[in-house]
């Protein structure tokens, strides 16, 4: 499944995760990064392919695919470990996160890895469900984000993609 892609299409400015080059915080340039949904009002979508942030140059997402929402963070990262330098550390919860949202299935994606379940901690849900983590398809650097245990929904932090922006965008 893993995708190269075509020489020229990505002479990618590359945004790093948590800053673009020129400085601006990742808050500062997401709007940049969307797009307005062309039959759904209100909802802002990808504007870009959605790339590895290590830079093994997989394609996890193509634009217009992911929805954008705002809502409280996962605690992705295991405590003691540290996070992979290619990541950007993500607020703790109940801290609220940018996240690419991704239905219905694994299918919707280009390229995406997943962890092995977990049970997940950082929210007030009474019951929570196992989880996996999102990891990139090609280096496993993850997470990336997370989805439920067999759910529809898969959540990519948005600070921890990277953008494949044309020069001449
Ligand atoms: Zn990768």
């Amino acid at each position: 499944m893993s995708t190269s892609l075509p020489p020229g299409i990505l002479e990618a400015l590359q945004i790093a995760p948590g800053t673009a080059p020129d400085g601006r915080t990742f808050q500062e340039v997401l709007l940049d990064l969307t797009l307005a949904h062309a039959s759904d009002d209100g909802v802002l979508t990808n504007k870009y392919d959605l790339l590895c942030p290590r830079g093994c140059r997989s394609v996890i997402l193509k634009r217009g695919v992911g929805q954008l929402v705002e809502r409280s963070g996962i605690e992705m990262d295991s405590p003691g470990h540290p996070v992979d330098p290619a990541l950007d550390p993500l607020p703790a919860p109940p801290a609220t996160v940018q996240w690419w949202l991704v239905t219905p299935s694994p299918m919707t994606f280009e390229n995406i890895g997943f962890s092995r379940s977990v049970v997940r901690t950082g929210d007030n849900t009474a019951s929570p469900k196992p989880m996996k983590f999102l990891i990139c398809a090609d280096c496993d650097v993850g997470p990336l984000g997370w989805c439920e245990e067999g759910g529809k929904e898969f959540w990519l932090a948005c600070s921890r993609v990277k953008y494949a922006v044309p020069l001449s965008d």
